[in-house]
């Protein structure tokens, strides 16, 4: 009898398709196949295969199974799982999972080798290309930069038979990791915390630990153990380490490899496409063990994942919220209960969802109180902006100043932060008083001098910075309004001329290679001033950096939406902390105009408990996370009536179910984006109430018509 094939196609498409199976093509759940949309071959993956019971009408046949690896059946359930919960066609996730699949493969390569045929004349320039090429194949211009010749010289011996060019694709070769390194000698605390985590890897199935250790307490050097022992448990066992930033990826693949004498498989975005396939092929095949990665990571075709590690999990970062919408921790301990892994997150400051889950016993959490060593925690201290306000036109204040003089003459180095990209947020017109925006987007531009460009950070969109205002005409009367890094670095040039000064955020540090070129400079001292947006502001050891100074404490809380004081109290209290490590005590001082504002008081106070007691209080009395659960409908299109008109049947489709309440719709806070007007629902349910169920019924009950789109966001973290 003959069987019908599911095939998920990685596009957003409500549902997987059929298929028939052709006879001889022995297809199994999981294989990536071509199948015929429409006029088109396109790439898909087996769901499932059942019996054709006959009588239905013909269905297209399979075209090809495809050559390149299956996707084991975790991937697949676990993309299945994510689509549900995000109320999103599965197509979308497994366009995620499939990225790495369908990237060109790495080209061959020009490499000479030695024959072992002697050249007629062997002069001492030959004699040392000769040599350097008996290590094995190298392209032609490495070789002879190795022997410090022309490239003429190489030539030569190509010509006269002594070398032979050759075409090689580099092989996907991870190296084992050498489990017979041992780590650091963990101190009492970390070792408890450690032999906890090697219990619950040893037991195997599914479980959640919440590694919750002040900054510098050791927790990555605790988290190796338990990957030490996940892969010394079996030897197919692997691991996924999941990071919120690329340059924090970048500093944990260098404890990686130095704590197993192996490279891990790097994923995240800035990775090249045939470097992707390496790692996803290698993954697949269970040769690739240990990856670290970004949160896109997580979609990667394990074939034994045995422990999911989510460092700094309270990062606001894992949330995707273009596209498919997720958050990665989240996603991460589905993913663990799936593949029966043991998952650890891993916070100085973690996500009251987290905090509540260990209150609650469903994690196991784990405490590390103090910095190991003789390290201590910074100092911390509060600068009243009314009482010692900077210069006019200036963004440090003197306290401020006089504290980066100390640090600076002692040889020790400083943090301006400052998540603010560019030179100033703004610019208007001082003649008619016009704010420079985008064109069609709800935002302001912002400054860049680096550039001379004006950027919407939302968008993309720039445009050179005009001599005269666009609105009224008048000359040279644009001004920039606050500031960014780049005007806070000139600040700190003019103040300390002879200081070595430099920027890290996106716009200077834009991959991967200057983030690592960049955190090796500062952890060397070879920086005295580093002003930083969050990019370097999480995570990373600077040993003789003694001052962070906040330039503008109170950014966060400006606008004030569920989590900014959470937010605002993480983002501070690791910005602060990177301050005073090895035997170097540190010092942390934050400007603000609001010093008795709650976040500032618990801040200076170091007293994380009392802020998240009284945090998790309100929460509960309004009901919302993590005591209640909420989604955000954002719907959007080019014409105002229609979206309303559109708006009006959703709110009246809207199911009454019991804890369910809806809000709205209203106007989106950033009313338009490229164009397209925005408007919102909020959703607040119970706790024990499906959202997901819900929200899918609701959406079944609507079709948007014409150009409006409508995006469903489970557990919104942007409400913009
Ligand atoms: P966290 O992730 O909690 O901020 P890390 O694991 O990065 O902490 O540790 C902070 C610093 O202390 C790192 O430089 C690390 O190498 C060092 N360190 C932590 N624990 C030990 C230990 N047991 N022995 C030696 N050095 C340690």
């Amino acid at each position: 009898m003959s069987r019908i094939a599911s095939v998920l196609i990685p596009m957003p498409l409500p549902e997987a398709f059929d298929y028939a199976e052709p006879e001889g093509m022995a297809l199994a759940a999981g294989d990536q196949v071509a199948v015929p949309l429409g006029p088109r071959l396109i790439r898909g993956v087996v769901t499932q295969l059942r019996e054709a019971l006959g009588g239905n009408r013909p269905l297209k046949p399979v075209a090809e199974k495809l050559d390149d690896p299956p996707l084991p059946p975790g991937t697949v359930e676990f993309i299945q799982w994510a689509a549900r919960y995000a109320v999103d066609a599965p197509g979308q996730p497994l366009a995620i999972a499939l990225r790495g699949a369908r990237a060109p493969k790495p080209r061959p390569q020009r490499v000479v080798r030695v024959t072992g045929a002697q050249p007629a004349r062997a002069t001492p320039a030959r004699i040392r290309v000769l040599e350097a090429a008996a290590a094995g194949p190298i392209p032609p211009a490495d070789l002879a930069r190795a022997a410090e010749v022309s490239s003429g010289v190489v030539k030569g011996l190509i010509d006269e038979g002594a070398l032979v060019l050759d075409l090689i694709v580099a092989e996907a070769r991870f190296d084992a990791p050498d489990l017979a390194l041992h780590g650091a000698d963990l101190n009492p605390s970390q070792a408890a915390a450690a032999e906890v985590l090697k219990a619950l890897v040893m037991a195997g199935g599914y479980s959640v630990a919440l590694l919750d250790g002040v900054t510098g307490s050791g927790k990555t050097e605790v988290y190796l153990e338990a990957v030490a022992t996940a892969l010394a448990a079996d030897p197919g066992a692997q691991v996924l380490i999941l990071l919120p930033e690329i340059a924090l990826t970048q500093a944990v693949i260098a404890r990686v490899a130095g704590r197993f004498g192996a490279q891990p498989g790097e994923w995240h975005s800035d990775v090249a496409p045939p470097a992707r396939r390496r790692v996803w092929e290698s993954v697949a095949a269970g040769t690739c063990r240990i990856v670290v990665g970004a949160r896109s990571a997580l979609f990667l075709p394990f074939r034994k994942l045995a422990l999911i590690v989510v460092d700094e999990e309270h990062d606001g970062s894992f949330k995707q919220e273009e596209g498919f919408i997720y958050h990665a921790r989240d996603l991460a301990v589905a993913r663990g209960k799936i593949e029966d892994a043991a998952v650890v997150l891993a916070s100085a400051t973690p996500s009251l969802e987290s905090l509540r889950n260990a209150e609650t016993g469903r994690y196991r959490w784990l405490k590390l109180t103090a910095r190991h060593g003789t390290a201590q925690l910074p100092d911390i201290d509060l600068i009243d902006l009314r009482e010692t306000p900077p210069d006019p036109g200036r963004w440090l204040s003197p306290p401020l100043v006089v504290a980066m003089a100390e640090t600076w003459g002692r040889g020790e180095q400083t943090l301006l932060f400052l998540n603010r990209r560019g030179y100033a947020p703004l610019v208007l017109c001082r003649a008619c008083g016009e704010r420079m925006t985008a064109p069609d987007t709800d935002s302001w531009l912002v400054e860049h001098r680096y550039t001379g460009r004006l950027v919407c950070h939302l968008t993309g969109f720039s445009m050179p910075k005009p001599l005269a205002c666009p609105h009224c005409g008048a000359k040279e009367s644009l001004v920039s309004i606050g500031p960014g890094v780049e005007r806070v670095e000139e600040e700190a040039r003019a103040l300390f001329p002879d200081a070595r000064i430099a920027v890290f955020s996106s716009d200077t540090v834009f991959d991967a290679r200057e983030a690592r070129r960049m955190i090796e400079t500062m952890a060397a001292g070879d920086i005295d001033i580093l002003v930083a947006t969050q990019a370097a502001a999480k995570g990373h050891n600077f040993p003789n950096l003694t001052l962070v100074g906040v330039v503008d404490a109170d950014l966060g809380l400006r606008g004030g939406d569920l989590r900014a004081a959470e937010r605002t109290y993480q983002l501070l209290a690791q910005a602060t902390g990177r301050a005073g490590r090895k035997d170097r005590p540190g010092r942390a001082l934050l400007q603000t105009y609001a010093p008795e504002h709650a976040v500032m008081q618990a801040l200076k106070a170091q007293d994380r408990d009392a802020f998240v007691a009284a945090e998790m209080a309100e929460r509960e009395l309004a009901g919302l996370p993590p005591f209640g659960r909420l989604a955000a409908v954002i719907a959007s299109g080019p014409d105002a009536a229609q979206l309303d008109d559109f708006l009006r049947k959703m709110a009246e489709a809207a199911p009454n179910a019991p804890g369910v309440a809806v809000y709205g719709p209203a106007d989106a806070p950033l009313g338009l984006i490229r164009g397209r007007r925005r408007k919102r629902f909020l959703i607040r349910a119970d706790r024990g109430v499906d959202l997901s169920a819900y929200m899918a019924a609701w959406r079944a009950r609507v079709r948007p018509s014409g150009q409006i789109r409508v995006a469903i966001d489970i557990d919104p973290y942007s409400f913009l």
